[in-house]
């Protein structure tokens, strides 16, 4: 049957950077081509691969310029559905993304092709009755069929325990098929076999309830709990009731690689093996995760922020742990706020969210306040572990060894010589950032970056931590040719190797992005520390991310003062969120912790807040001084910014931008140049639009983008828009 006025064109996302959808015709004898179906499509001389966004009776184009569609992909079933679409258009609107890039980002590598097929559901080969009437008879001739019926006999298997049995498990398998012996079954969903949740403290269960209560309706839940606060425990006890009542629970966290405890927890408590979904995994594994999201057999997603774009079946609630972390933030190509897209899916969705950390945002504790949010708060640790004990150590005036001062050096003494554990937390990889000459002054800098290369002694490198460039150490200075080349400022190598001659014989493990390259490599020096004696940490923000290290009981944090003076607004707030992050690794059981902070600064006002009431109060402090000065979250943004190889490009681009904006209800500022002016060869300049509203914002850019692109000179440049821009 006809409908009335059947749609004769579909809108097509294409995985190009242009900001449209494109007009097709369904191929002859089609009838409408449901949204969220891959079809292939010409597109000048090539196929591309695009995703249906849309159905309508007419095109704005001339019709003969509308070209068919070469093929529907998938037998014409839609791979996207309704909910998820909803959420990618919103984000190529909110964001101002290529539509395209948007779709894409939500499939996986392996449908992004167009041989690509959806993995089909794995099946289960069981016995038939007939089956179990011939395992009866002897095996005559047939030995291996009846080998296998024997082997069906004690469990249905798969096709992979089916190859593990025997390589010519297909022949065998298709003549007991044929014989009508056995029969393909769907794997079921995975069930929960088993929960083995603690008992909840009364503050937990409130949690619990408040969530629970909002198990159909929207709502989004800020978990504010201390490090060890029982935050995981809520979580568990959460996805087994959702998982019960037969929804989907997404679990987000920012790095798949860091969170091995976290894995293993969660299918040791719950009984099932989680699914996982992030860009590390081999493409068909990833495939195959997208596929049993989608069609609901996975119950449990953990994943990293492309997880958030999973087709799910039936969403039931939505987990972001430590939701503060600057991973949710993508910064490059389709920029977005994972967080934030997270709380508009679940609000789409009709369905729960929950922010955990122990250190939330400003924006978050701003929506927290404003009552957006429902604020649960977690103070106490129910294994009755106390809050670490802080010291602050100036640093003015003392000589420093690879960063440590001498009365802390003798506190780490005295720590060790008690049989504990000792964490070093330094924010910088390398031997030392700094190589130059004491003769002339000299220092090795990127020539691609406004940056230093960093010494990296053993390999007898300078590296470029920002565009990757790496040279060989100089005997001697390139400029005045002295043999009095000295790194200067030191990293977790030299922190380390300073450590090692004072504490000879004392357990080392470094953990930085140099020394923890290989898969699993964090795990295994993981478990060595929990289980062994008495040692030193010294490593990166990779120990601030959510690992318990039970056994530490002196955190270090050997300077974070560059925070202090920095131009980005957001930085004493990262500075004030690492800080308890790392304290929060020390004295998780029974010995309580201590934490000593160096710094040049002991009576700046914000540390002394931080120290004496903790993050609420420094989180309450900084919001205030972001209000005076209109920044966010009391005000919206938007960054344009520019790259190019001069900077005469940029500077042209952005004042040609700056002409055609015109806006009475945002503000355009700049150019300004980026923190880091010069990165891999590239001058980075912005300009920064600020309003009262985001509504405000969006009306601007809706005007001045169409204006933008149609400048000559954005075409010498590298330009993209960045809506809430994260990083300058
Ligand atoms: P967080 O995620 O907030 O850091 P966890 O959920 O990992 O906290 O809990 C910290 C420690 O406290 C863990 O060892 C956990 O087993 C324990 N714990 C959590 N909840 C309870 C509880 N209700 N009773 C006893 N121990 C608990
Ligand atoms: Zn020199
Ligand atoms: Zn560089």
């Amino acid at each position: 049957m006809n409908p009335i006025s059947p749609s004769r064109f579909v809108q097509v996302a294409l995985p190009l950077p242009l900001p449209v959808l494109f007009d097709y015709r369904p191929p002859a004898g089609t009838g409408e081509i449901p949204c969220g179906t891959r079809v292939l499509a010409p597109f000048g001389k090539r196929k591309l691969v695009g995703v249906v966004v849309g159905n309508m009776a007419e095109s704005s184009l001339p019709q003969s310029r509308i070209v068919t569609i070469e093929r529907v992909l998938d037998g014409c079933e839609p791979l996207l559905n309704e909910e998820l679409l909803g959420l990618l258009r919103w984000c190529w609107r909110y964001y101002k993304h290529a539509p395209g890039e948007v779709v894409f980002n939500a499939l996986p590598p392996v449908l992004r092709k167009a041989s690509g097929v959806l993995p089909p559901e794995p099946v289960q080969f069981r016995l038939t009755e007939a089956g179990r009437g011939a395992l009866a008879q002897p095996p005559g001739r047939a030995r291996l069929a009846h080998q296998l019926l024997a082997l069906l006999a004690e469990a249905p298997a798969t096709a992979e325990t089916l190859r593990a049995w025997k390589p010519s498990w297909r022949k065998v398998l298709a003549t007991a098929m044929d014989s009508g012996w056995v029969e393909e079954q769907a794997e079921p969903a995975a069930i929960l076999s088993a929960f083995d949740g603690l008992e909840l403290t009364p503050d937990q269960q409130r949690v619990v309830a408040a969530v629970t209560a909002d198990f159909n309706r929207f709502r989004c839940h800020l978990l504010d709990g201390i490090t060890g606060s029982g935050k995981t425990e809520i979580y568990l006890h959460l996805i087994e009731q959702v998982i019960r009542g037969g929804r989907q629970v997404l679990v987000l966290v920012p790095e798949i690689g860091l969170t091995p405890q976290l894995l293993r927890r969660f299918s040791k408590r719950l009984g099932i093996e989680p699914s996982l979904y992030h860009s590390g995994m081999a493409e068909g594994a990833r495939a195959a995760s997208w596929a049993a999201a989608r069609s609901g057999r996975a119950k449990l997603i953990l994943g990293t922020r492309s997880a958030l774009f999973l087709p799910l079946q039936a969403p039931g609630l939505i987990i972001l742990d430590e939701s503060h972390d600057s991973s949710f933030n993508q910064q490059d190509g389709f920029r977005f706020s994972a967080r934030d897209v997270a709380v508009k899916r679940a609000a789409d969705a009709g369905i729960p969210i929950l922010l955990g950390t122990a250190t939330p945002s400003l924006e978050t504790v701003h929506n927290a306040r404003q009552g957006r949010y429902h604020w649960n708060r977690l103070r106490e640790r129910p294994t009755g572990a106390g809050s670490p004990a802080w010291f602050v150590q100036d640093m003015r005036t003392l000589p420093a060894k690879g960063g440590l001062v001498e009365p802390v050096m003798e506190h780490i003494g005295r720590t060790l010589s008690r049989g504990e554990q000792v964490l070093v937390f330094l924010n910088r990889r390398g031997y030392a950032p700094v190589l130059l000459c004491h003769e002339c002054g000299w220092h090795a800098a990127c020539h691609r970056c406004d940056a230093n290369l960093t010494w990296h002694r053993a390999m007898k490198t300078l590296d470029c931590h920002h565009c990757g460039h790496r040279q060989r150490v100089p005997d001697t200075c390139p400029e005045c040719l002295a043999d009095a080349l000295h790194g200067a400022g030191e990293g977790t190598q030299q922190l380390e190797q300073v450590l090692t001659d004072r504490f000879p014989g004392t357990d080392m493990y470094r953990f930085d992005r140099d020394q923890v390259t290989r898969k699993g490599a964090f795990e295994e020096m993981y478990d060595q520390v929990r289980t062994g004696g008495s040692c030193i940490l010294v490593g990166t923000q990779m120990l601030a991310k959510g690992h318990h290290f039970p056994t530490v009981t002196l955190v270090v944090i050997v300077n974070l003062d560059q925070a202090l003076y920095s131009a980005d607004f957001r930085a004493m707030e990262r500075m004030g969120q690492l800080i308890i992050q790392v304290a929060g690794r020390a004295g998780r059981e029974d010995r309580p912790g201590e934490v000593i902070l160096q710094t040049h600064h002991p009576d700046h006002p914000l540390l002394e807040e931080l120290l004496s009431s903790g993050y609420e109060g420094f989180a309450r402090l900084l919001l205030e001084e972001r209000r005076v000065a209109n920044l966010p979250p009391f005000s919206f943004q938007a960054a344009l910014r520019a790259e190019a190889g001069s900077r005469d490009a940029v500077m042209a681009f952005l004042n040609d931008a700056s002409d055609c904006y015109s806006s009475e209800v945002t503000r355009l500022y700049g150019p300004f140049p980026a923190l880091m002016e010069k990165r891999g060869g590239r001058v980075r300049w912005y300009m920064l639009l600020q309003g009262d509203g985001r509504s405000a914002v969006q009306a601007t850019l809706d005007t001045w983008l169409p204006a933008i692109r149609r400048l000559s000179s954005s075409r010498q440049v590298r330009w993209a828009i960045d809506v809430d821009p994260q990083e300058f």
